[in-house]
């Protein structure tokens, strides 16, 4: 049984707005030496807009490098999974706490995770209290397959994956994570979700946290969209009242279009409805 878990320092009032996060998931894409090409060619680009916050998740061989190259710039790192142990006989994983030492976000239940790695949502939850525990961010991927949307069944999935995500996750934590709607018929499709579509999601998963914790905690936690996002897409996205963010793909991978997503990201925060 899920369990809401209130307790824990009260988080501290929520900021004026929500710092706009775009993270870009590199997915088992480029080598060593082309990822640290690939951060070289849009860092300096990148570290022009202060005002959204900035996040390359590469192949985890990447992150130490990587960890050099940026470092005295505003980009941050993320991974793009780890296991829920700090050490062990668990072969081939990687644990948070190797991880904290090279990046600051996990990407957690990205649905290739789930579709290829048979990632459920109590292996997520479990990781999502580990990243926690280390001090990591989380970024927890929920989202809807077609059939699902066309059985009006997106309400019901996604409440129920934030739900069990966050059970046993006090509310101070659960003001810190970021959750990222995905809608699995969006990814790698070219086929966007309209940005009212997505709003309405994200909407939707701002008033679940508000059922599960309090309306404190919903107005800090920062919900993203993710889904073939490009350079002419991400201002619609952007200026949506929810939606404080983007899961880029494809588009991370080529320097000009992620610095463009980054750029039209800062443009639209004082054009954000209410
Ligand atoms: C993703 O895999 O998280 C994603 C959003 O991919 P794309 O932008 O390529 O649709």
């Amino acid at each position: 049984m899920v369990q809401i878990n209130r307790g824990g320092n009260v988080p501290p009032p929520p900021p004026a707005r929500r710092v706009p996060l775009i993270a870009g998931n590199w997915k088992m894409n480029l080598t060593v030496d082309e990822s640290l090409a690939l951060i070289d060619e849009m860092l300096e680009d990148l570290d022009a807009y202060e005002e959204v916050e900035t996040v390359i998740c590469p192949p985890f061989i990447a992150l130490f490098p990587a960890m050099e190259l940026v470092e005295d710039s505003g980009i941050k790192l993320g991974a793009q999974n780890m296991f829920y142990k700090d050490s062990g006989a668990y072969t081939g994983e990687i644990s948070p706490l190797m991880l904290r030492e090279v990046c600051d976000y996990v990407i957690l239940g990205h649905s290739e995770r789930r579709l290829y790695f048979n990632e459920n949502d109590e292996d997520i939850n479990l990781k999502v209290k580990a990243a926690l525990k280390d001090d990591l961010t989380p970024i927890i991927a929920v989202g809807e397959n077609l059939a699902q949307r066309e059985d009006n069944l997106t309400a019901e999935i996604i409440s129920n994956q934030v739900e069990i995500a966050l059970n046993d996750v006090n509310a101070y934590d659960a003001s810190s994570v970021v959750i990222a709607y995905e809608p699995l018929w969006a990814i790698g499709t070219g086929q966007a979700a309209s940005a009212e579509t997505a709003n309405e999601v994200c909407k939707f998963i701002r008033q679940t946290i508000v059922r599960l914790y309090d309306q404190s905690v919903a107005d800090r936690v920062r919900i993203q969209y993710g889904g073939s996002v490009n350079p002419a897409n991400i201002s619609d996205f952007m200026c949506e009242s929810d939606i404080d963010g983007a899961l880029v793909g494809g588009a991370s991978l080529k320097a000009a279009d992620f610095v463009k997503i980054v750029a039209r990201t800062q443009e639209c925060i004082p054009r954000k409805k209410k």
